[in-house]
């Protein structure tokens, strides 16, 4: 859906379609997890190793993102995104004094605070998602009401004349 699409940044659903900490790096070389995503190729991640080879190469100034563990789940820094997807009201999580947040919802449901979308727990209240998908998702349903309402705001409105006229 091409609306969709205009409020984020182009790299955001190609990272979200990787399972991160599955399996290892593809070149079977390093025996490490993937956790390199250039924002600019939007390829498969790279392990650290390809990545500290490759990124000269073939990735000259190109930005990456790197994925952190949390809870067996994948997350990133919250610095390294909130230039470009909101992230203000997804639960982070504090790893090597970063704030980082998860990619994708971490599960356990049950108890309060919870996720809008999923009702994963949450550790604040503040905070209305678990992951940048379940913000994603909520980001939709918000648009369709948003638009809902346009729509029914441009009936009712009556056309204005110039005042030159
Ligand atoms: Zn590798
Ligand atoms: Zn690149
Ligand atoms: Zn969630």
């Amino acid at each position: 859906m091409a609306r969709d699409n205009e409020l984020r940044p182009l790299w955001l659903e190609p990272l979200l379609d990787n399972n991160f900490y599955e399996h290892d790096c593809i070149c079977e070389v390093h025996n490490q997890y993937c956790t390199f995503f250039c924002k600019m190729c939007k390829n498969k991640p790279l392990c650290e190793s390809c990545w500290r080879v490759d990124a000269e190469a073939e990735h000259e100034l190109h930005q990456f993102l790197q994925i952190f563990k949390v809870s067996e789940k994948a997350s990133v820094r919250k610095a390294d995104i909130e230039s470009e997807v909101d992230v203000r009201k997804i639960q982070p999580y504090v790893i090597n004094n970063h704030k980082v947040i998860l990619l994708k919802p971490k599960g356990g449901n049950g108890g309060n605070p919870k996720c809008v979308i999923c009702e994963g727990k949450i550790k604040d209240e503040f905070y209305d998602y678990c992951s940048v998908s379940c913000k994603i998702i909520g980001d939709t349903r918000q648009l369709d009401k948003v638009e809902l309402a346009g729509k029914y705001n441009r009936r009712k409105r009556t056309p204005c004349r110039s005042p030159l006229l």
